[in-house]
Parts: structure tokens; sequence; C-alpha cells
């Protein structure tokens, strides 16, 4: 029996635990044949419970049927080889068993001193990305002024680095903010406006660059920008570079655009939160690291191709105490002799929340589990599919490859127009299969994502009979 609380007692758990692990692994089973979307209407599994939470403990048998009952009907099924929607956010066995294990520990890892373990292992598997990836020696932890910090979405790492950017730029002083002006490309994420809005500029002081015909930031229209703006006395502060943009996988020009940015002292942000993955496999790595050495900042998310589970970004910086230098606010309360040592790092400096969890367990799983032969190994079948399937495109008469496929995206249009584009995205998606739509120019695109783990050659073929058939 639980105690008066309601705790499981550890046989308890044990118990329950395996029950819970049995019905993850019947849930793995079934992935092949689940159809990704549901097929619920809004407010299904609202209806499903009562208003408020019991009165009374309730049975464990009660709480994991409920799992078959009421969750499952509403899951739209990520882990699905035939979801080929948006990007993928890929987990994995060794980040659901990461997962477990931090959870079980339930520390709050905001200072070293408060967890050394969650706070050392996040600079180690920090530092071990930054080998397997082959990004530069400064995003070290070890022996230099840099280090990476585990966060919870390439969104909060864009938005700590346009912080880190206006605190460097303006010392703090707010009357600075109205010269301020940042640039990214008509392609860069969603996230990069809200970064520039949450940091309290307006969203005018965004300057939106044009692209070439592969979808590249233009360097030549940036450094136009970046002129015409310093020839009216303003202040460019921050730019930032897509590595694989989420319309269309374009890497703009990173090594010109971060020399640009070096000349005239503003702060480089590289965003490569789906692409940053491909590094993984060093034939990928000259597409996706050229120019990273002139990065102040540079954010990846291990939760979208790396198997990391959500959710896990990392945020690598080249100096340390620029980010520090806006990021941190020492209470009395939280001081202790560790962190006044100067000898550790206090991971609640490098990010928005102060408590953190331990999520850097998962991914130490998950690079010991899979090895870099494994993660090489599932960078390069994602990226190889892309290809074939663009060859099949290329190859029919009705379809255009919108742009070039690489790195595990594929965009499709139908020449007669998008009707015919969106005849073929109904088709896939009648199959259990999921693809998205992007517009490029205001033409409808179908974006067809290959890199979620489980997907192979097999489940790419009954799409391309889904598009060939509709075509
Ligand atoms: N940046 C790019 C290029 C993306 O493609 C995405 C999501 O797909 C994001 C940022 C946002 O990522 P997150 O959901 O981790 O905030």
């Amino acid at each position: 029996m639980p105690d008066a609380l309601g705790h499981l007692t550890p046989d308890e758990f044990r118990e329950v635990g395996h029950e819970l692990i049995e019905w993850g692994a019947r849930y793995l089973e079934s992935l092949e044949e689940v159809p990704v979307v549901p097929s619920i209407a809004p407010g299904w599994l609202r209806d499903q419970l009562p208003p408020a939470a019991p009165e009374h403990p309730e049975p464990w048998p009660a709480l994991l049927a409920d799992l078959d009952r009421v969750i499952l009907p509403a899951i739209r099924h990520w882990q699905s080889p035939r979801f080929m929607a948006y990007f993928p956010g890929n987990s994995s066995p060794a980040a659901v068993l990461g997962e477990l294990a931090a959870a079980v520990l339930g520390q709050q890892g905001m200072l070293w001193s408060t967890s050394p373990a969650s706070t050392e292992l996040e600079q180690v598997t920090c530092d071990w990305l930054v080998s397997l990836l082959g990004l530069p020696d400064a995003f070290r932890h070890a022996g230099g002024q840099g280090g990476g910090a585990i966060q919870d979405g390439a969104s909060t790492s864009t938005f700590v680095a346009a912080v880190a950017a206006r605190h460097d730029a303006t010392g703090g002083d707010p009357a600075e903010l109205p010269r301020l002006r940042a640039y990214a490309s008509v392609d860069a994420h969603s996230s990069v406006e809200k970064g520039i809005r949450l940091a309290g500029l307006a969203p005018g002081q965004l300057r939106l660059v044009e692209v070439d015909h592969l979808r590249r930031m233009r360097p030549d229209a940036l450094a136009g920008a970046v002129e015409a703006d310093l020839a009216q006395g303003l202040r460019p502060f921050l730019v930032t570079s897509t590595v694989g943009t989420t319309s269309f996988m374009a890497v703009d020009p990173v090594a010109d655009i971060g020399a640009l940015a070096q000349r005239h002292g503003i702060w480089h942000h590289v965003d490569a939160a789906m692409a940053g993955s491909a590094g993984a496999d060093p034939a990928l790595r000259p597409l996706v690291n050229d120019g990273l050495v002139t990065a102040d900042s540079y954010c990846f998310d291990p939760h979208k191709w790396l198997l990391a589970g959500m959710d896990c970004d990392v945020l690598y910086v080249a100096d340390r105490t620029k980010l520090q230098a806006a990021m941190s606010v020492v209470p009395e309360y939280l001081r202790n002799a560790a962190s006044d040592s100067g000898e550790v790092v206090d991971f609640r400096d490098w990010g928005i929340p102060l408590g953190r969890r331990f999520r850097s367990l998962k991914l130490w799983f998950v690079l010991r589990s899979y090895g870099a032969d494994g993660l090489r190994e599932l960078v390069a079948r994602g990226h190889a599919l892309s290809l074939e399937l663009a060859s099949r495109v290329e190859a029919h008469p009705k379809l255009d490859l919108v742009v070039p496929a690489q790195l595990a995206l594929v965009c499709v249009g139908h020449r007669s127009g998008d009707d015919g584009t969106q005849r073929l995205l109904d088709a896939v998606n009648a199959t259990g299969a999921q693809v998205t739509h992007t517009r490029l120019e205001g033409r409808l695109v179908l974006r067809v994502s290959t890199g979620q783990a489980r997907t192979e050659q097999r489940h790419l073929d009954a799409v391309w009979q889904a598009i060939d058939d509709s075509a």
C-alpha cells in the first residue's frame, strides 16, 4: 500500500515502473502501423476527463489504463517512421531512459553547488558534441573562454543570444536601444523576430535581408543594409545566419556574413536548429560548419535530428563572460563558497530560468549508446533518403524540385500549380504518413522531411507512390 501521502514504496515503484516500461515497449512496437495523425476533434481529450483532480488516491492500474484510453488516441506520432512533417523531433530509447534516470534523481542544477553532477556532465556532454560535430574549439568549456549550455529550444537560445548581443552593444544602457538594428534573412525562423521583440526592440529594428536563388542570405544585400544604417547613425548589433532554413534547408554563407560582422563589430549568431546535427557525418561538415569560427554564438537542437527527445537545444558561446555579463544577477541567498571561488560554472547565468533540470543525462546516454558511428549513420541515412527522393522528383515530367534537396529535406511543387501540389499533399497524408507545406514566393510547396530516425527507404517509397499516383 502507498503511505499516507500516497508515495509508492520502492517495491511498488519497481512494479509499476516495469509495467510502464512494458507499455512503452509495446508503443514502440506499434509505430510501424499507426497513422501519424490522430482522428479526434479539438476538445476530445478534455471531454474524457473530470473537471477537477481526484479527491482520493487512484489505483495505478487505472492510471496506466488511461494512457491507452485517453492519451494515445490524441497523440500525433512524431516517432513514427512515416512522420515526414516539419522537422523531426527524434526521441530514442536511450533518451527515454536518460529522462527516467534524471527524473528519479530530481536535481535542480541552478548552481554547481546545487548539483555538481548535473553541472559537470552538462559541460562534458556539450564539449563532446563539439568533437562529435567538428565545431570550433572556441565553443569548449575545457581550456577556453567559451562553452555550451543546454536550453529548452533553439528559440530560447536565439533570444538569449539577442540579449547578450544587446548588452554587449549597449553596456546595459536602455537609452541606446532605439539605435540598435539586427539582421537576418527573409527566410530566418520566426524565433529570430520573436527574440528581437522579447529583447525589447520593435519589429522594425530587425532588417530582413534578401536571399539568392538558392534562398541563402545575400552578403552584398546585408552589407548594403548595414552601411545604410551606419550612415544614418544607427548601431548594427546582431546578425543571425541560418544553417538549414526551416522552409528550404538553405545554408547562409556563414563565413562571408561572419567576416562582415567582425569588420563592423556586430555579434554573429548562427541558428542551426535542425542542420547542425549533420556535422556528425564528416562528409557533411563542409556544408554545415563552414565559417562557424566567426560565430559569437551558435545553437542547434539535438531534440530534432540527434535522438535526444524534447527538449534539448545546445547554445554555444565563444566568450562566456559576455553571456554572463548580460544574464548574471547574484542575490545573497544564492551565494556560496564554490561560486565565490570562481572555479565553477553556474548554469543559471547561461539562460533565462534559475532552476534547471538534468538534461545532460539523456544526452550522455544517447552519445554513449549510439556512439559517433551510430549518429553518423543516422545523419547520413536521412541525407541519402532526401537525395534519392529528389532524384525521382527531378525525373518526373509533372513535378519540380523547387530547391536542391539536402540534409533530409525535399521541396516539391506540381507544375500545374497549387491545386496540383495540394493534391499531392492530400494524397500522401491520406496514406497515414504526414508531410507539411511551405510557400516559395507565393507558390505552394510540399516539404518531405526525411530525418525521422525510423524512416527507411520503404517508407519513402510508399510516399513516392502516393505522389506519383496523384501527380
Ligand atoms: N530555427 C530553425 C531554423 C528551425 O527550423 C526551428 C524549428 O523548426 C527553430 C529555430 C525553433 O526551434 P525550437 O522549437 O527548438 O525553438
